[in-house]
């Protein structure tokens, strides 16, 4: 038989892991909140089975936790007694410091995870087949971390489809904060910045005029308010240094354009050209 995998949240995140994991051949075993969730779960072949008690992931070889960040912790804490000692741990949380390093103190065979995929709807209805397919999934062991629980992990990851990464908590912060947490505020702030217009007229052109260019660059900075909130508690510092940047970037557009110095905004924007490459597409 197969090995069996638990769920615990069966969300965005959790329930389209559920529908790849189930079309590999893994027997999977959901846990949520709310018991409609679970019966939907059931209903749309997310899960084999599901249920709102943790004690049902009993038979779990590898166990996603797939909750809001805030809920990690304690949901491995209360979830613990109710496995087997070689039973592998894993989460999917956006942010990874905080949450290795409590949680690898008093969980073993605990590693960090985050899937590079998503997007801005939420719930098990969300949930949709291929989501991992070419995204980057990121390990972040530690150097207690097994190898039987990188390998095990290894393999799922490639089953989904999904690229694999690893590195440090701390490095992965980083890097998050620049092309993620930091996308996110920054599209925040240009959403808060077109709506403060003053101009009554004026705000309603813009909002008939907005085509793709302010969908896209408007897209990640008005989705789950609940989740970037979590990501700005849980990641502060990374991001208070990427949105100074922001800032100092922000400025120098600023002054080269007050200065009327076309040619270091044609330098500017022929460096953020060929820089773009480098993060998608041509990589
Ligand atoms: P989501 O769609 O809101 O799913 C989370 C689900 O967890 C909820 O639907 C809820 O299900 C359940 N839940 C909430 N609290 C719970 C608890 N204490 N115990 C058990 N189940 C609980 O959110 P998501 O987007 O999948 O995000 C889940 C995790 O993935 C977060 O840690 C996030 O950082 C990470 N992540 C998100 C993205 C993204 O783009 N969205 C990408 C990568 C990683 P009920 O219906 O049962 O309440």
């Amino acid at each position: 038989m197969g090995t069996t995998v638990g769920i615990v949240g069966l969300g965005l995140i959790g329930g389209s892991l559920g529908l790849d994991l189930r079309s590999q051949g893994y027997r999977v075993i959901g846990v949520s909140r709310k018991l409609q969730t679970c019966q939907t779960a059931v209903l749309r072949k997310v899960t084999d089975e599901a249920s709102i008690h943790l004690s049902q992931l009993a038979t779990a070889e590898v166990i996603f936790i797939c909750t809001p960040i805030r809920a990690i912790a304690p949901t491995i804490a209360a979830l613990l007694p109710h496995l087997s000692p070689e039973a592998i741990v894993t989460d999917v949380g956006s942010v990874k410091t905080p949450i290795v390093e409590e949680i690898t103190s008093w969980c073993p065979n605990f590693l960090g995870g985050h899937p590079m995929a998503g997007n801005e709807s939420q719930g098990i209805d969300a949930a949709q087949r291929n989501l991992f397919v070419n995204a980057p999934y990121v390990l972040t062991p530690v150097e207690d971390t097994s190898t039987r629980a990188i390998a095990q992990l290894e393999a799922i990851i490639g089953a989904i489809g999904a690229r694999l990464y690893s590195c440090s908590p701390q490095q992965h912060d980083r890097a998050v904060a620049w092309i993620s947490h930091l996308p996110l505020l920054a599209s925040a702030g240009l959403i808060a910045s077109c709506l403060g217009e003053e101009e009554g007229e004026v705000l309603q052109l813009a909002q008939q005029f907005a085509s793709s260019g302010f969908r896209d660059t408007s897209r990640v900075g008005g989705g789950n308010p609940e989740l970037g909130v979590e990501i700005a508690r849980s990641n502060r510092g990374e991001i208070l240094r990427s949105l100074s940047r922001y800032r100092q970037n922000l400025d120098g557009l600023i002054a080269a354009i007050e200065q009327e110095d076309w040619q270091k905004l044609a330098n500017i924007l022929q460096h953020t050209e060929s820089g773009r490459k480098k993060f998608v597409d041509g990589r």
